[in-house]
Formats: structure tokens, sequence, C-alpha cells
């Protein structure tokens, strides 16, 4: 009885979950997931089609902002007027689009996708009019923001700035140039599928099949981030205060979670300090910014003693972070199409018995990297 039970569940399980990569590079994911009338769909075009680079930092923010406007420029309305709801947005790591609704309307989700894929050329006016939007957006950047882009910056220098983009760069880009960024952007291999949610499997993988198989374009190369070794002063940044930055060698890493989760535990001792991780599969930051400066030092007159007596707390706020990444939301949505192209096999499930896990020799390691010469130093210039 329990061995046929047992083998039910194995047999079922590839039905209701399917991971599939496309003789072109694009690769999906279909898993029904315990949300009632509901489906989220994600797409994640990864960095690597197009590297930010001075001369073409901000094109993918860009491209982000146009692509959502669909085929003729009205794919909001007509989401919203089926009950779906769009988000999208561009980190270094990745141009994300998440569309989500009830699950009547996927057949509609998977349309926008196509079209956010194949939006058709962009006027000179239509590129004039988003840069003009995309002006007002950095006025309502956070203050402590040129802290996190400096750290990046201490870190990878060029390869690590701000996928906002520079405004005066892309004034001069053409349609032309936007439409060859776009396709690079959007280059088979670097792209990710997610469809998450109460839904028929085998439709929704027809559905991913369409609209990625037809794809075709640029190679894709995936090569790494490079480091820069931690400077003997600190990068100078726009904002008051100060910030650190350790280097991960991603999510799926034990000492990840140890870094994070001491962060997070010592926190509470630094008040209005924050903590910044995009999590990745791949090399990656962690960033802890504080409003004052001077509010790190603090971190070099703990003790070992001290550090192993914070250790539960540690465990348990890397464990409750880990918990976060399993909710079903946009963001989560997205971080599950990447690491379909990063560590395609890695469940986030995992994540929390690691957490829970964490040894205090390793946690104590996590305290040395952030207080000793490893960690990457910012300090505020206001
Ligand atoms: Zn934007």
């Amino acid at each position: 009885m329990i061995a046929s039970a047992l083998l039910a569940s194995i047999l079922l399980m590839p039905q209701d979950r399917v991971r599939q990569e496309l003789p072109n590079g694009a690769v999906y994911l279909v898993d029904k997931a315990d949300t009632p009338g509901h489906v989220r769909v994600a797409l994640s075009a990864s960095f690597h089609g197009y590297p930010d680079e001075p001369a073409t930092l901000g094109v993918r923010h860009l491209l982000e902002h146009l692509v959502v406007k669909g085929r003729d420029r009205a794919l909001d309305r007509k989401l919203e007027s089926q009950g779906l709801s769009l988000s999208a947005w561009t980190t270094r790591d990745a141009l994300n689009v998440v569309i989500s609704g009830p699950t009547g309307a996927l057949p509609l989700a998977m349309a926008s996708i196509d079209e956010v894929l194949n939006p058709g050329g962009f006027t000179q006016d239509e590129i004039n009019k988003e840069l003009r939007i995309m002006a007002e957006e950095k006025l309502l950047h956070a203050p402590d923001r040129p802290l996190v882009d400096a750290a990046w910056e201490a870190v990878y220098g060029q390869e690590g700035l701000s996928p906002f983009g520079d405004l005066e760069v892309l004034a001069k880009l053409t349609p032309s140039d936007l439409e060859l960024a776009r396709q690079r952007i959007f280059a088979p291999a670097g792209l990710s599928l997610v469809v998450l949610g109460d839904l028929d499997p085998g439709v929704a993988r027809l559905r991913c099949q369409e609209v990625l198989g037809k794809l075709s374009g640029w190679e894709v190369s995936f090569d790494p981030r490079m480091e820069i070794a931690p400077g003997a002063s600190p990068m100078g940044a726009q904002a008051s205060g100060e910030a650190r930055a350790v280097i991960t060698a991603g999510v799926t890493v034990p000492m990840t979670l140890a870094m994070l989760g001491f962060a997070l535990a010592q926190q509470r001792e630094m008040p209005g300090t924050k903590v910044f991780y995009d999590a990745s599969a791949w090399d990656s930051v962690i960033i802890w910014t504080a409003p004052n400066a001077g509010q790190f030092d603090a971190l070099e007159k703990l003790t070992e003693e001290d550090v192993v007596r914070l250790a539960p707390f540690v465990r348990g706020q890397a464990s409750q972070w880990a918990l976060g990444l399993t909710t079903l939301d946009d963001t989560n949505a997205a971080l599950r199409a990447k690491l379909l192209r990063q560590a395609r096999t890695f469940d986030l499930g995992q994540l929390f018995d690691t957490a829970r896990g964490l040894t205090d020799q390793e946690i104590v390691q996590a305290w040395q990297r952030w207080s000793g010469p490893k960690s990457y130093r910012v300090r505020g210039l206001k």
C-alpha cells in the first residue's frame, strides 16, 4: 500500500512539474501550485545577453519600459480588462516581467508574454517619451541608493554599474540601436519562463513551447562578473552614512545564508541599517547600509563568544528569509525564473533546512567576512 502510494506520487510529479530546455536554449518550468483559481507567469531575460557597460547603461531598463506596452501599446488595458496585472523591473541580473491573475486568463497572459518578446519597432518619439518618464522615476530613488550602487561598483567595477542607466547615454539611442539591443536582450538562450499556479500543466506546457520555441537569435555567453579585490580605502558615495558588502558564491551555498542571517540578526543592534540581497545562484553581493558613519565599527568590537551567543538568532533570521522566498508573489516568481537559468534543479524549499542547520563555526566565519579585510567598504560623502 505504502509502496504503491509512493510510486503514484513519483509518477504524478513529472506531470505537475515540467521543466524543459528547448533547442534554441530557452528554458521553461510549468508548476501546478496550490493557488486556487490563480496563475502567475514570470519571464526572466538574463543580463548576459546584453551586459551593462558604460556605453549601453540603462538600455535594458529602457527596453523594459517599452516592451510592456505590447504590440498595440495598449497591453495594460487589455490585461486589466481580464483581471490580470503586470509588473516589470530590471535588475543587474535580469529584465523581469510577471503577469498574474485568474486561471481562465492564462491564454491572454501567455499571449502577452509573446507581445512583450515581439513588440514591433519603437519610434524615436516613443523612446524620448519613455526617457522623460525615467527621469521622473530617478527623482523617487531612495536616499541610500547611492550607497548600494557604490558597493556594487566597489566589488565589480564597471560590471556592477546601476541598471537604472545613464539618461545622457540613452538620449543618444536610435530606434535601430534599440532594436538590435532587443534582439540580444531577448536572445532565447538567455530567457527563462515560469508558469505557476492553478493550471493544466499539459496546456501550459504547449503555450510555453509556442511562445519560446519560435524565437531565434544571438548566442549568449554566461561569463561571470569578475570581482575586484577589496581596496585599502573605501569607495565614496553621494549619500550620508556608510555601507559594507560581502561576496557570496550564491544562494545555494550555506555561507550565503550565514552572512545574510548574521546581518539580519545584528541589524537589531544597529538601528536604521538595511540589508540588500538580490538572491542569485551565481556570485553576487550582500550589501548592508547604515544611515550614520561609523556604525559598522560595532562589528569589530564583537568577540567570538558574542557571535556564538547570537547564533540562534542568525539561524532564525536566515530561515525566515529562506521561508519568505517560498511564498508565491511576483518577486519570487521572477526569482524562480532566474534560478531556472542558473541552477536548474535547485529547489528553494531546501534553503530552509540549510538555514536551520548552520553551524556556530559557519556563523563565526560569516561575522569575520563582514568585519574583516574581505568586506568591501563604502563611505558616504554627504
Ligand atoms: Zn523604470
